[in-house]
């Protein structure tokens, strides 16, 4: 097959949520879609689900630390699907916002009875930022949650995206009946713990259907169809794939229902791998030359072994195992010959690998994020990964002050490697780590102890909101205290660390002159 031809073939998307809101039993439902093709060879299997306790969810409960991310991949008719996992929970950090930049479309799911919450917000402008293409599920239809139109208007109010429901859902709770699907045409009927059943629109003037036909619920929906029809948004597949309208649809991953008119409509409008903007200009996926950036570095928390693996985003091209590519950051050239593709738990070896697929390769300390590698004689980089505006705040010192030489280099390699974010304290000069997850920590003092063999201590500072100074003005230090910490960034930037919403409007409004910058 050409190199064209395996581009076509891969779909390569995250799902994000809230915690709680379905994401493991949503990917679980979709592994045991991919499972029986694979098996059976079709796509509708039996309910009670082989993969319900599959290998991947045991590690998941037993992993710790060690396995936070994993890519989930499989045969979907002729396609090749990738998941990336983006962990949530305590193991939010800013791999997971890194993991975004990974790949081509993102499903959001939604809580049907509680909305929008924190985590997806944050998730979802990263994505809004970098124009991924978004597709909402709503989840949860068989217990009582939010009315559809006022989830749909949360959505565009809170995110500032245009909706277009794919389906509606017909009562919800213990009167749920199912859904209209707009897009098939069809009623998909719930049937419990039953498989649904599909009756086209023409149909369902049928006497046999008018046991649901005529129930209230129904009707009301019926309108609210026929009035988004004529009256709401129009679909674009255009604004989907540029991220400026979301299609929504409307299930229960537990139950399940509607997950696979869901997946069969997303998989079909989610895009390819698409050209990337590097600073040489774009690179096309199916060029003759491989291509990839580093998004993540994982180092394995296993102290037997104790390899660091970079995982890589294929852009273009083709990746074999023992190819040399370039590293674009130092020139240097790298045989990679242990080359593996992180599947869940297990470590498979890949021969071979296309835009859109994640490998992991083995890092002889030698990568950072964000570093781009490259076949052949071109030079460029992938656009530089973001940085995210850390949240939490800690002040590191070493424990034993003999070690300030390990410490500084540990805390130094650190960050240049994007493991956690670094300040300083302008009066002090004091170490402020900076992170948007509490896992970062722990990994960052698991990895001095380790990596460095230096115990560290932190000192909270807290939850802090970081804004950025004008660099070009000069900083009256004297305005600045415990409640807006003054500090610098790496690359010698001043900001404030303000201690909550009220110190920055309260500096706002007696520094009117001072401008403040927020990064995100
Ligand atoms: P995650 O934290 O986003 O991965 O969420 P989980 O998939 O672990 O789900 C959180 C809880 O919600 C679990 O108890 C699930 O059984 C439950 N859940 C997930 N999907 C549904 C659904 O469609 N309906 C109902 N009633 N519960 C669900």
């Amino acid at each position: 097959m050409s190199i064209k031809e395996e581009v076509q073939k891969r779909k390569t998307f995250a799902i994000i949520s809230h915690p709680d809101a379905g994401k493991t039993t949503l990917t679980e439902r979709l592994l045991l879609v991919g499972n029986l093709i694979r098996t059976a060879g079709t796509v509708k299997g039996k309910k009670s689900g082989k993969f319900a306790t599959s290998d991947w969810m045991e590690i998941e409960k037993q992993r710790g630390i060690s396995v936070t991310s994993s890519v989930m991949n499989f045969q979907y008719n002729d396609l090749q699907v990738n998941i990336l996992d983006t962990p949530g929970h305590e193991d939010f950090s800013e791999d997971t916002y890194r993991t975004l930049t990974a790949v081509d479309s993102v499903v959001m799911i939604i809580d049907a009875t509680k909305g929008i919450e924190a985590q997806t917000l944050k998730l979802f402008k990263v994505c809004r930022m970098r124009g991924i293409p978004i597709f909402t599920f709503i989840n949860k239809l068989d217990r009582e949650g939010k009315e559809p139109l006022a989830l749909l208007e949360e959505i565009e109010e809170v995110l500032d995206i245009e909706t277009y429901p794919m389906n509606w859902p017909v009562g919800m709770g213990k009167r749920f009946l199912g859904i209209f699907d707009r897009h098939g045409k069809q009623f998909v009927k719930f049937n419990g713990n039953e498989e649904e059943t599909y009756i086209p629109y023409e149909d369902l003037e049928k006497d046999e259907h008018q046991e649901i036909t005529s129930q209230t619920a129904f009707e009301a929906a019926q309108d609210e169809v026929a009035l988004l029809d004529e009256a709401g948004d129009q679909f674009s597949l255009e604004a989907v794939l540029s991220g400026e309208q979301t299609p929504v649809f409307f299930g229960s991953a537990l139950a399940p229902f509607g997950v696979d008119i869901f997946f069969d409509t997303f998989i079909s409008m989610a895009p390819t791998p698409q050209p990337r903007k590097t600073t040489e200009g774009m690179v096309e996926p199916d060029s003759p030359e491989f291509s990839g950036f580093i998004f993540k570095i994982q180092a394995n928390m296993n102290p037997a072994h104790r390899d660091r693996i970079a995982f890589i985003r294929v852009c273009s091209g083709k990746f074999e195992r023992g190819m040399s590519v370039k590293l674009s950051r130092t020139g240097k050239v790298f045989k990679l010959s242990q080359s593996q593709q992180i599947v869940a738990s297990t470590r498979e070896t890949v021969d071979e690998a296309y835009a859109g697929d994640i490998i992991g390769i083995y890092d002889p300390n030698a990568y950072q994020i964000g570093d781009t590698l490259i076949e052949g004689r071109a030079q460029f980089n992938y656009d530089e990964l973001p940085q995210f505006p850390p949240e939490l705040f800690k002040k590191v010192t070493a424990k034993n002050v003999m070690k300030s030489k390990q410490f500084k280099k540990g805390i130094e390699q650190l960050v240049q490697e994007g493991a956690i974010q670094l300040f300083r304290d302008k009066r002090t000069e004091s170490y402020i780590l900076g992170a948007v997850g509490e896992l970062q920590y722990d990994v960052f003092k698991y990895r001095m102890e380790n990596e460095y063999n230096v115990d560290v201590m932190f000192d909270t500072i807290g939850e802090r909101i970081p804004r950025w100074l004008n660099s070009d003005e000069k900083v009256n230090e004297s305005l600045f205290d415990e409640r807006k910490l003054l500090v610098r960034d790496r690359d010698g930037n001043n900001l404030v660390l303000f201690q909550n919403q009220f110190a920055l409007n309260w500096f706002k409004e007696n520094n009117p002159k001072i401008e403040l910058f927020n990064r995100l």
